[in-house]
């Protein structure tokens, strides 16, 4: 029995004949191939492709009709732009994007189909074992048990709710519709086990963006207290209210693997100056991966501002030391109830940064920020370094006075984003370094600060036609302050604000420039 996994998803039409074609004429099928008959390559999404990575493949086969020859006419596009992205991102995440392959064949192809498996399977063998640790096969030191329900109803003080119901009428989702109450949450859960279906849809329905902890009187936090839910519903079974297929999940769960050796900075512009051995890392963040899922988003850059950063750092003399095996940080899988692979990251990446002996880690993404400076020492795992967001140091370092700002020829807005601003409490510090910079103006929004309401979509879950809505009344609200501009902090918001944007029955009524502020300091900052 061999050792390796190769999963082969072949296209019931013109290629399943040559297959069997294959089997009739005796050739041995090589045994590392597990095949898996499917109605349409088109139909085997980027999730399902990394999800067998995620299961112990070793290497993955997607075989399909030729162009112009698929039934479903475009299955065979959708095949190759899903191999191509998750290649890029197999790549990137240091498991090896050779490791999946798109072929097609006709039925009477039998031999270059032959040859095609045997070359595969030859070719992973010579790549050697997958790096990533088959999930449920990880060592079970990590695991932390959640609690009952009970005892997480206590630890938050739900029961103090006094059903003022203020904090239904702050939510966005309710308010864009949604039959959605925390406070009938709340309610719901203690009312204990078993939890219904829509219950549990409405536990990762949640946005986890803290507007209704800021108005409930009774201090009942609502995000941490649904955090906790979705770990216990997690562990006993699992979650499928995930966006994308649970792709991102997917890849957080990958990271986890002690053996892999990612590829993070190696595409980074040549002007950017690092020092390997620094003791102040700057700490990335996930926007590579994003920016080749979503490169079909009109313009979507979001590695961009790590970029900006590194030369916002450049600028006041900071060689940053850039960990090319750098990992996720773990924020998703803890908001979507997957605590114990979060953990995993947590101590992984800890453990990594304490070894190099780094002092100080900035990062510019609000997620990583929270995370790593709050949730880390909140979940046991203490790292040894001081962790700053970028902001901070930037104020810190432009309040000593060298530096000015070019003209900036654009009216502006800001979009809070709720892991910077109500979830770590430094919503002011965006707002100092805009009012430093010289826009042709500067307007709020109608809901901001405090108030702001968030992007629409957190962690990879909850999206749907109710945070699109709110999605677009932002997009609204930032319009009619009359800005060019929407200046964001955080690359989830660019992602799920363009994504609005992109509406085909909205179309250019919502079309706004966006740009984030790291980007818009580092094109207009000046020594003096
Ligand atoms: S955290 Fe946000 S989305 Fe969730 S209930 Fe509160 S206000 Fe609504
Ligand atoms: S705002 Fe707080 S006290 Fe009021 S109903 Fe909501 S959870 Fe209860
Ligand atoms: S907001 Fe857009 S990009 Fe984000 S999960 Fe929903 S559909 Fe996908």
């Amino acid at each position: 029995m061999s050792d390796y996994k190769i999963i082969l998803y072949l296209c019931n039409w013109a290629p399943h004949t040559a297959y069997h074609n294959l089997q009739d004429n005796g050739y041995q099928i090589p045994p590392e191939i597990k095949m898996v008959r499917v109605s349409c390559t088109g139909r085997i999404t980027k999730a399902l492709l990394l999800k067998a990575f995620e299961m112990g493949a070793d290497g993955v086969a997607l075989v399909g009709c030729g162009p112009g020859t698929c039934r479903y006419g475009t299955g065979t596009l959708n095949a190759v732009n899903n191999t191509e992205d998750t290649e890029r991102i197999l790549e990137l995440a240091g498991i090896g994007g050779r490791r999946l392959r798109f072929a097609t064949f006709l039925p009477d192809d039998t031999e270059p189909l032959r040859r095609f498996l045997a070359e595969f399977t030859a070719d992973i063998k010579t790549m050697g074992k997958s790096p990533v640790v088959p999930m449920g096969k990880v060592p079970a030191e990590t695991t932390e048990d959640p609690t009952s329900l009970a005892d997480i109803l206590k630890k938050h003080d739900a029961y103090a709710c006094q059903d003022c119901g203020k904090c239904t009428s702050a939510c966005p989702l309710a308010l864009s519709g949604k039959p959605y109450s925390p406070r009938a949450l709340v309610g719901a859960i203690a009312a204990a086990p078993p939890l219904s279906e829509a219950v549990i849809r409405d536990v990762w329905a949640c946005l986890t963006c803290g507007l209704c902890h800021e108005r409930c009187p009774s201090d009942v936090d609502f995000p941490e207290f649904i955090r906790d839910v979705r770990s216990w519903i997690h562990a006993r079974q699992g979650d499928e209210n995930q966006a994308h297929g649970g792709f991102f999940q997917s890849l957080m769960r990958t990271m986890t693997s002690p053996e892999i050796s990612p590829g993070r900075w190696k595409d980074r512009p040549a002007d950017l100056i690092a020092d390997p051995e620094g003791k102040t890392l700057f700490f990335g963040g996930c926007a590579p991966y994003f920016d080749i899922f979503f490169r079909n988003h009109a313009g979507l850059d979001t590695s961009r501002t790590l970029f900006d950063a590194v030369r916002l750092l450049n600028f006041f003399d900071v060689h940053p030391r850039l960990l090319e095996t750098e990992r996720c940080c773990g924020h998703d899988l803890l908001w979507s109830g997957d605590r114990q692979n979060f953990l995993k990251l947590a101590r992984l990446n800890t453990e990594m940064m304490n070894d190099l002996g780094i002092e100080t880690l900035i990062t510019a993404c609000p997620e990583c920020y929270r995370t790593l400076s709050l949730d880390y020492p909140r979940h046991g795992v203490k790292p040894a370094f001081t962790v700053m967001h970028l902001y901070e140091f930037l104020e810190r370092e432009i309040d000593k006075g060298a530096v000015t700002f070019a003209p900036l020829e654009h009216r502006i807005t800001y979009q809070d984003a709720c892991r910077l601003n109500r979830l770590s409490g430094v919503g002011a510090l965006p707002r100092k370094l805009i009012h430093r910079l010289m826009p042709t103006r500067f307007t709020e929004m109608k809901d901001s600060g405090a108030a702001s309401i968030c992007c629409g979509n957190c962690a990879w879950t909850g999206c749907d036609a109710y945070s699109k809505a709110f999605q677009v009344r932002r997009i609204r609200q930032a319009a009619a302050t009359g800005s060019d501009l929407m200046v964001t902090s955080c690359p989830k918001c660019q992602i799920h604000l363009r994504c609005a944007m992109e509406d085909p029955f909205l179309g250019r009524e919502l079309m706004m420039e966006t740009a984030d502020l790291t980007s818009v300091i580092a094109r207009t900052i000046r020594w003096e």
